[in-house]
Parts: structure tokens; C-alpha cells; sequence
């Protein structure tokens, strides 16, 4: 049990990391426990929205691995959040790996719709080569530095022998769909493109058991169940913290200030640091005072943080069929393999891969979301909502051939432009290893300093297997709080 329940602990961000954080503390006993936040909203990445009566999802929508092992999981079956599906045996034991692949529609730039067999040697060899990166350590060291170098010298390789004798068009469309697949990488990855992605740290991530699941009534029904169960007083909303003063004697008993931008300033004994890798990279050098040691700085300039948007989009009438699951497109005018583009303000649009159902056609909504990432999705967050619709109404025309679509409503996310946010994800890029996340989670300052634990991080960055997800984030909110915990027990 802790000895000093009163101790003062200041959380900054109520994602779901400062939430967690904040729950585990006041289950604990800790009594004098508060979060600054610096938005109006709990939640941070974690926002859910309405397009006609879908529920859409601007940040995160998937429980990865929705299984025991998964915390989000727990806590979305205990409050009730799921669908029955969700929670069956078969559904969790699932490797995501070799789970069913969603059912596909396949159109190509010339106004084609394909069947799924005729791209399947495409899909067969790049998900081959995706799932071999972890064995490409023993890859001469430098030689081929990213994920991205890698498949693209495979694919090369590997299909100079093997489609030799397909006729152009068809070894085109299938180099295309390559292509395809590395543009929905790039998403899953928030980067811009796969070769900014360590081949070996691409392995880092761990991933759990169980096929995605979504939460029905929108992720944010989990924020409000757990808001639910908290004090009342706990959040100080649109309450953003300018600079933490740790380690000096200013604050007098308490070992840290905290100071907002409205000029309130708290002092504290602990404070857990819950804002986005794309904040500490912008905001670090006015963040904390003093500044951070030389080790973490590298390690926040080390670890990636890019932007993944997605493009909702209502439509009076599906106009893809009734069993499909996600909508792939080809671009068969490509010459190269690539998987970003050149002259982004004019072709921006060319990034998007996919777009999945939102809503099951039966629920009587026609949503889709198309996924963008990297420079071409911070680009698109530029233009006017009116712009993004006309070129996502000229892209499907030219796809499906027919110019009688017309998208009803569309909404663009905004993540990199979001002051408080930057961006959307971190990931491992090239240099950056296992010791970076290490160094991201190391408290301050460094131990055997009279006055331990003076600062804490947590939040997705920071979780070295788990980056990236709401699980991450969660577990690392945890994580810190069990360390005050102990530190007081
Ligand atoms: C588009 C998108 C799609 C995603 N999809 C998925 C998915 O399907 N599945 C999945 O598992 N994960 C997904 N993620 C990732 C997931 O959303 C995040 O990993 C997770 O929500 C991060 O939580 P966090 O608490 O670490 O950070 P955040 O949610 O960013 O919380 C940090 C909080 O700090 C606040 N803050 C920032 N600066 C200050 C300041 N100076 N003072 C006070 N407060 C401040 C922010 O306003 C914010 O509320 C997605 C993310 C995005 C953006």
C-alpha cells in the first residue's frame, strides 16, 4: 500500500493513456490527482463522429487483436461495447497473419473492375515478402536499409523470371497492385513512404490475436465509460501546459511546476506527460525547463511520427457489391514501383489506395473511408472540404467508369494540422531501435536524484511493442502509474 496517498500527481493530455494513468492512481488511493488538458474533449486521438446516421471514426477504430491479451478488449466486452462477434472463442483465436482477408473489390485507373484471382499473384508475393522482414537481419547491415528498399528489390527480383511471360498489361496491373498494397502500408504505418521504415525495427512490433473489431456505438463510448467511473473534478479542460520546470527549487516542497498557457502554476510531486511524439518533437525545447537530456532528444528525433487521414464519404447508393469489405484501387499507368508520388499538389489524390465500408449496406448507410498518408494526406488537409470532394468524385469516375456517382457528404480528417496532435502515429524509422522506446518511457531525472520520478512519460510513443495503437497507449498510461505506485508502496 502507498505510504503518501496525498502525494500531488499532474497528468497532461487526457487520451487514453492520461486516463489510464489517472484510474490506476485513484484505484490505488492516490487522492491528489489531476489532469490538464489542453482541448475541450477527452479523448485526443480517440474521436468519433456521425455521417447521416453511420457512426464514423476520426482517429482510432480498431481494437488490433481483440482478444484477452488485449486491455482495450477487456475493457470494451466488460463495459458492453461490442458486438456479439467480437466476442466469440473462434474470433479471438484468430492469427491475425492468417486471418480471412476482407472481401475485395478490385477497379483499375482505365475504368476496370478485376476480379480478385486475376491480382492474387500480386497480394500472394507482397504479403509473402512483408511477413519475411524480420528474418532480413541477417541482410548486410546498411545494404538495404528500409522495408520499402527491401520489397521493391524483391519484387524485382522475384518477378523478372516469374511474370516474364505474362503480357504487359497484365505484369502492369499486377505491379500496380503492388504498389496498392505499399500505399495501405504506408497507412498502417503513418509514414509517407516504406522506405522510411527500418528494416529491422519494422519487426518491433507485436502484434495480439483476434480479427480487428470495431466498437459499434464509435470508440469514444469507451472514453465515456471510463470518464464515467472518475471523479468529476479530475479534468481542467482547454488547460494547455506551456513548460514543466523540473529538477530546480522554485517550487519549494514540491519538485516540479507546471506551467499553463493562462499562467496558472501548479506545483507538483509527480507529473506523467501524456502529449503526442509529433508535440514533444515541435514543443520540447519549450516544453521542459531545463531542457531534456541529450539521450531522449535523440530518441523523440529518432522514433517517426507521420500523418494517416482517412476520407469518409456518403453515398446515396452503394456502388460496389453487397458482400464487399474494402475497395482496392490500381493505378495502371505507373511505370515504377513506388508507393508515394511525384508533384504532390497535383497528384495528392493518386495516395489513396483503399477505401472500406464503413456501415454494412443492410444498415441502410452508404459510407466509405478512403485511407491517405504521408505528404500527399498533409497536403489534402489543405484544401477546402468542396476540392477534396471533386477530385474524389473525378477518382471514382475514372474508376468505375460510371460519372454518374456523386458522393452525398464527405468529412477529411485534419491530424497533422491538429495544434495538439501533429500527426497521427509513431513508427519505427530508419536508425531507430528497440533502446529509442527504452529511452522514450525513462523517467526523469535519471535515478539516484534526491527527488525521483519528478517526470513521467507515457502515451503511445512510448510503448516499446505496442506503439501505434490504443492498447499501447493504454498499457503505458499503466504503466506509469504502477510505477508511482511502487514507489511509494
Ligand atoms: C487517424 C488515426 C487512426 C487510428 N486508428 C487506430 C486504430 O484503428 N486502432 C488503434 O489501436 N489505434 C489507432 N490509432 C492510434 C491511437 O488513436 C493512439 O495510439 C492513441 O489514441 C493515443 O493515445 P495517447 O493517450 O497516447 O495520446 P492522445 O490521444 O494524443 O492524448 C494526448 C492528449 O494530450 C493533449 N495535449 C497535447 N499537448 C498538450 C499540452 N501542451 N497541454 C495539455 N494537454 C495537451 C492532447 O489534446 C490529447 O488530448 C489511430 C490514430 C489516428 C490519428
Amino acid at each position: 500500500m502507498a505510504e503518501n496517498m496525498d502525494a500531488k500527481i499532474v497528468i497532461i493530455g487526457c487520451g487514453i493513456a492520461g486516463i489510464a494513468a489517472a484510474q490506476r492512481l485513484i484505484e490505488s488511493g492516490f487522492t491528489n490527482v489531476r489532469i490538464l488538458e489542453a482541448t475541450g474533449r477527452s479523448g485526443g486521438r480517440i474521436k468519433s463522429s456521425r455521417l447521416g446516421n453511420a457512426v464514423i471514426e476520426i482517429g482510432a477504430a480498431f481494437i488490433h487483436g481483440p482478444s484477452e491479451k488485449n486491455p482495450v478488449f477487456c475493457l470494451a466486452r466488460d463495459y458492453d461495447l461490442l458486438d456479439p462477434k467480437a466476442l466469440t472463442p473462434e474470433n479471438q483465436a484468430v492469427d491475425v497473419d492468417e486471418g480471412p482477408p476482407q472481401v475485395p473489390n478490385w477497379f483499375t485507373s482505365s475504368g476496370q473492375k478485376v476480379s480478385p484471382e486475376t491480382v492474387e499473384p500480386a497480394l500472394e508475393l507482397f504479403y509473402k515478402l512483408l511477413d519475411s522482414t524480420p528474418q532480413s537481419k541477417s541482410h548486410k547491415q546498411g545494404s538495404l536499409p528500409s522495408v520499402g528498399d527491401f520489397i521493391k528489390s524483391e519484387v524485382l527480383k522475384r518477378t523478372a523470371k516469374k511474370w516474364k511471360n505474362k503480357d504487359k498489361s497484365s505484369r502492369r496491373l499486377l505491379l500496380g497492385a503492388i504498389n496498392t498494397l505499399l500505399k495501405e502500408e504506408c497507412y498502417s504505418s503513418a509514414t509517407h513512404s516504406m522506405d522510411e521504415l527500418d528494416l529491422v525495427g519494422f519487426s518491433m512490433y507485436q502484434s495480439i490475436k483476434g480479427v480487428d473489431c470495431t466498437f459499434p456505438s464509435g470508440t469514444e463510448s469507451l472514453i465515456s465509460s471510463l470518464m464515467s467511473e472518475l471523479p468529476a473534478d479530475l479534468v481542467s479542460y482547454s488547460r494547455p501546459v506551456r513548460c514543466i520546470h523540473w529538477s530546480n527549487s522554485e517550487s519549494g516542497v514540491n519538485a516540479v511546476t507546471v506551467e499553463c498557457e493562462d499562467g496558472e502554476r501548479i506545483s507538483a510531486d509527480h507529473v506523467i506527460v501524456t502529449v503526442s511524439l509529433g508535440y514533444l518533437k515541435k514543443h520540447n525545447s519549450t516544453l521542459f525547463s531545463p531542457a531534456l537530456p541529450d539521450q531522449k532528444l535523440q530518441s523523440i528525433q529518432k522514433i517517426g511520427f507521420g500523418t494517416c487521414d482517412k476520407i469518409l464519404v456518403e453515398f446515396e447508393s452503394p456502388w460496389w457489391d453487397a458482400d464487399c469489405e474494402i475497395i482496392y484501387l490500381v493505378w495502371d499507368d505507373e511505370e515504377d514501383i513506388s508507393d508515394h508520388v511525384s508533384d504532390i499538389s497535383k497528384n495528392w489524390i493518386r495516395k489513396i489506395s483503399s477505401f472500406t465500408v464503413v456501415t454494412p449496406s443492410e444498415r441502410g448507410n452508404h459510407v466509405l473511408c478512403g485511407w491517405i498518408s504521408g505528404h500527399e494526406a498533409e497536403h489534402m488537409e489543405t484544401l477546402p472540404e468542396e476540392e477534396v470532394r471533386r477530385c474524389i468524385t473525378e477518382l471514382i469516375h475514372a474508376f468505375t467508369g460510371d460519372h454518374t456517382i456523386t458522393p452525398k457528404t464527405i468529412v477529411c480528417t485534419r491530424w497533422f494540422h491538429d495544434p495538439w496532435t501533429l500527426g497521427s502515429y509513431c513508427h519505427p524509422a530508419i536508425g531507430c531501435s528497440a533502446q529509442d522506446f527504452k529511452n522514450m518511457m525513462e523517467p526523469l531525472p535519471k535515478r539516484g536524484k534526491k527527488q525521483p520520478l519528478q517526470v513521467l512519460f507515457a502515451g503511445e510513443a512510448t510503448h516499446p511493442f505496442y506503439y501505434s495503437s490504443l492498447h499501447g497507449a493504454l498499457l503505458s498510461g499503466r504503466r506509469e502509474a504502477d510505477r508511482l505506485i511502487s514507489h511509494y508502496s
